[in-house]
């Protein structure tokens, strides 16, 4: 790694959620990256950074808010996840999680077992180490996964217009399979039932490698390159901002990868974020068809505002849907941060209350997000409070 060209004008500490709830110096971008050239000017590289250190660097929700707003082109997000390489991975989930994660056949197995125990009892949760805040709600897991359901892919209707032809191929990503298989069938719902779910997809990868495990977010990288070459879809369409940027990601981890890169890349082109595709492709309900729909917000993930790019889009179209019910509000990190909620829950959750008092300034009754681990957070968030919003992912609002 190379020292970097900050200047230290301290542009990025007003965009980092962390630095705005701490106003510490050492938990900015600023800090941190400070703290990072002054390893490698020692000559101890960031290969090997000091414990407190690597504590340092764990503060961080890899939003990339401060690469956005640096002057001097300084990606301090690039360089904290890269740290975190060097310095062995930080990783919350057990090791047997990520296996249940890579593997293809396991998901009508884990429904099976998930059967077994009974709704509510939070025992998931505390097998596998990802308990959640302190007083959040956290989900059922569900009893029919997306990528072993046959429901998600018979409803809808064939897809018309500027559609009309096009093979899109589904990417679910973990969330939406194991928890939120409600957010699938209803991008069913809305583009139609000649979209489909490419069987043997696995983990985007995205928590590996924003936790410094590129081994791990490669070997899924390669995977999900192989099933979704099969299909040769025009798009790949997800419902996770996240998932999204992940998979432009791929062509990067794979570089060295001759019979990978290539494809990588046109897959990377290929994938849209739901609101996205929906967009572009004119594929919107009516007003007339969201008549129930109550005044609604949205909540615009970091990696759809400083990677994929479009929450404009997406408040376009959610303008356009639904007129006079929708109003914008700040656009601001909930606190999710793939595994930094875990690490960090009464951080976390501190950037979480702040996102509801905002929703609630809106006068909102209904919270729209197009993330997992947004989804995830803000649901959690929501469950915990008496007057909370809903949640829903956009694409829910045709299944109401
Ligand atoms: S990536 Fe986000 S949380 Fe991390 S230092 Fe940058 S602005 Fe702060
Ligand atoms: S990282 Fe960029 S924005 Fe932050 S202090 Fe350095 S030069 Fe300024």
């Amino acid at each position: 790694m190379k020292k970097s060209t900050c200047a230290r004008c301290g542009a990025c500490l007003a965009a980092c959620p962390v630095y705005s709830m701490t106003k510490h110096e050492r938990f900015g971008p600023r800090g941190k990256n400070m703290l990072l050239d002054t390893a490698l000017s020692a000559g101890t590289g960031a290969e090997k950074p000091s414990a407190a250190v690597t504590e340092t660097l764990k503060a961080c929700l890899q939003c990339g808010a401060c690469s956005a707003a640096c002057p001097a082109g300084v990606d301090v997000r690039g360089a904290i996840r890269r740290a975190r390489e060097h310095n062995g991975h930080d990783c919350t989930v057990p090791s047997w999680v990520w296996e249940v994660l890579a593997a293809r056949g396991l998901t009508p197995f884990l429904a099976r077992i998930i059967s077994g125990f009974p709704g509510g009892s939070g025992i998931i949760w505390r097998l596998t180490g990802l308990s959640g805040q302190e007083g959040f709600t956290m989900p059922d897991l569900a009893q029919t996964p997306a990528l072993s359901s046959d429901r998600a892919c018979t409803s809808g209707v064939p897809l018309a217009g500027k559609s009309a032809g096009l093979k899109i191929s589904v990417f679910v990503g973990c969330v939406q399979n194991y928890l939120y298989p409600e957010v699938v069938e209803g991008m069913f719902k809305w583009f139609g039932g000649r979209i489909s779910i490419p069987r043997g997809q696995i983990c985007c990868g995205m928590p590996a490698f924003s936790s410094g495990d590129r081994e791990k977010a490669l070997k899924f990288a390669l995977r999900n390159i192989s099933v979704f070459r099969e299909q040769a879809p025009d798009y790949i369409l997800t419902g996770c901002a996240t998932c999204a940027s992940m998979i432009r990601n791929w062509a990067g981890l794979v570089a060295d990868v001759p019979e990978a890169h290539s494809t990588a890349v046109e897959l990377g082109e290929k994938v849209r974020e739901f609101s996205r595709l929906a967009w572009e492709l004119a594929v919107i309900p009516s007003p007339e068809d969201l008549a129930d729909v109550e005044r609604v917000t949205f909540h615009a993930p970091c990696h759809q505002r400083f990677e994929l790019g479009g929450a404009e889009v997406t408040e376009d179209l959610l303008q356009k849907m639904l007129p006079g019910k929708f109003t914008d509000m700040t656009r601001e990190c909930c606190g999710q941060g793939g595994l930094f909620s875990l690490g960090h829950p009464e951080l976390s959750g501190r950037i979480l209350q702040k996102r509801f008092r905002n929703c609630r300034r809106t006068g909102a009754t209904v919270l729209l997000t197009t993330c997992s681990g947004c989804l995830l957070q803000l649901r959690a968030g929501a469950g915990s409070m008496e007057d909370g919003p809903q949640i829903l992912h956009i694409a829910e609002l045709v299944n109401k």
